[in-house]
């Protein structure tokens, strides 16, 4: 036994890991249980290792992509959430619009409805009335408006010419 070396690093790593198999594996093991030094050593890969495993872990629990999956329904849920309140706030708004309508014309529905049906006749009796005449009208009411201006200039013109003529004729008796 003490005719056999030490076992190199690999192999006792091999050991700890559980890759060293076969004769070779076996040798290594039965070294390792017969001495002390190695079998330190063996333990305090194996330790390592599975430090390492449990290191690994940790940084991926296996709850990871329930828990993201998870926040993503809620999530969604949330949004779906709010999309129906938002659709579920336009017919109350509807309601609202139509609540206030009928609350105004069952005020004093007479006094709105007559009042707005009679302006309305009456502003269509007055089209319908002045449409015709105006439209008669159009040119006699150009050349009016073309006379009336002429008329206008006309006296504007005289009173500036009579202006200076006045003034003389009153200085001169
Ligand atoms: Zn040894």
């Amino acid at each position: 036994m003490s005719a056999h070396p030490h076992l190199t690093e690999e192999q006792i790593q091999g050991l700890a890991d559980g890759t060293l198999r076969g004769p070779e594996g076996m040798a290594a093991r039965e070294h390792a249980d017969a001495c002390a030094e190695c079998s330190a050593e063996q333990s305090m890969y194996g330790a390592l290792v599975q430090r390492l495993t449990t290191l690994q872990d940790p940084t991926l629990p296996a709850d990871f992509t329930a828990g993201v999956l998870q926040a993503v329904e809620h999530r969604e849920h949330a949004l779906t959430q709010r999309r129906h309140t938002l659709l579920a706030a336009i017919p109350a708004a509807l309601v609202g619009v139509f609540a206030i309508l009928g609350w105004a014309l069952s005020a004093a529905p007479t006094a709105h409805l007559d009042g707005f049906l009679e302006m309305w006749t009456v502003g269509r009796h007055v089209v319908s009335a002045a449409a015709p005449v105006l439209e008669a009208a159009r040119l006699p009411l150009g050349l009016g408006a073309f006379v009336f201006a002429a008329a206008i200039l006309c006296i504007l013109a005289r009173a500036l010419r009579l202006r200076p003529g006045t003034v003389p004729a009153h200085a001169s008796p």
